[in-house]
């Protein structure tokens, strides 16, 4: 039986890994990815030490760190199910079931899906979930931002530059992001800003090939060759039933990473600490390996 499993090789999960191998645990990751969602930002600029960095090299740098310390990293592997059973927890994904003493769920956030006819078929053949990552990849074509907070509006500004023309669909009365970023979308040329408007279906054949949206009694087809779902983030979390959760789906910790299972940790953007940042999340994670390997060596004979 191992002595700790770490779920998620965000900022989280690998500083978690670091401070386990330093302390000689007996240890797996597993991960879908490695980097989580600091891959899919474009330019940091508020991690110490570096004024600015590409999210996706200081990935690299933290995966070469990890992998300093011989981590046993599972990637491309799912976790479907945890459970606690008696005085240990089992972990199965999609493709093997572990055994571990403890376990550090840093399962960060995933994007919020629209729910509408065609989201799924047309997923990464024209339909995105990251402007950062695929924006390059629609370079003067027509595209559709769907969404009015924060994120859609920072992917309406990176594609304004990049795309022909940016169709911002918003299902609010007005945009609920940065007013600075805001009007700027406004005084652009190339960008429409449809307020009260919803998404009801992504159209095309192969690839995207159109949007059609709903305005009061009106409904119109716009063509774009790109969709940027930008709705906003929910925690990875569902293959946790048993721990006590926020009205956000957050898993709640104290100020040592514990939940309220014995044994079981949580760090970074999954928890309900306040301030989601790469910086958090990796000092949530190296609190959380500290205290499970408190937890082992006090548990164990
Ligand atoms: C576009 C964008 C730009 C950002 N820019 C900045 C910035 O400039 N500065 C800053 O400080 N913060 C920024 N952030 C926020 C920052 O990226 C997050 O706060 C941080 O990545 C959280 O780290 P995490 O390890 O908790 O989770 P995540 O980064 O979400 O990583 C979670 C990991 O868990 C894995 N995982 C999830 N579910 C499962 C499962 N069931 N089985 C196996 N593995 C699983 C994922 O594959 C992933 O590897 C940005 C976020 C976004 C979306």
């Amino acid at each position: 039986m191992l002595d700790l499993i770490i779920i998620g090789a965000g900022p989280a999960g690998i500083t978690a890994a670091i401070y386990a191998a330093r302390k000689k645990m007996n240890f797996v990751i597993i991960s879908r990815d490695v980097g989580g969602q600091t891959a899919w930002s474009g330019g940091v600029e508020n991690y110490t030490g570096y004024q600015f960095i590409p999210g996706i090299e200081l990935v690299a740098k933290f995966e070469e760190h990890m992998k300093t310390f011989a981590v046993p990293l599972h990637e491309g592997e799912s976790v479907q199910e945890l459970m606690r059973q008696r005085d240990m927890f089992v972990v199965r994904t999609d493709k093997t079931e572990y055994q571990a003493r403890t376990v550090i769920v840093a399962s960060g956030k995933q994007s919020r899906e629209l729910g509408v006819p065609g989201e799924k078929e047309f997923r990464n053949k024209g339909l995105t979930y990251c402007a950062t990552c695929d924006g390059p990849l629609f370079a003067n074509k027509d595209v559709a931002v769907i969404g009015g907070g924060n994120s859609a509006l920072d992917a309406a500004l990176q594609l304004m530059r990049i795309a022909r023309r940016v169709y911002l669909i918003n299902i609010a009365a007005e945009l609920t992001g940065d007013s600075a970023i805001a009007e700027k979308l406004k005084n652009a040329s190339n960008v429409a800003i449809y307020n009260n408007a919803r998404i009801t279906s992504v159209n095309g054949a192969q690839m995207v090939a159109g949007i059609t949206v709903q305005k009061a009694a009106l409904v119109d087809f716009l063509p774009v060759q790109g969709v940027f779902v930008e709705i906003g983030l929910i925690p990875s979390a569902e293959f946790i039933r048993d721990v006590r959760k926020n009205e956000y789906g957050e898993i709640m910790v104290n100020c040592k990473s514990e939940t309220d299972v014995p044994g079981l940790f949580a760090a970074g953007d999954v928890t309900d600490v306040p301030a989601k940042q790469i910086i958090v999340a990796a000092g949530e994670g190296a609190k959380a390996a500290l205290s499970a390997f408190h937890y082992v060596a006090i548990h164990s004979f």
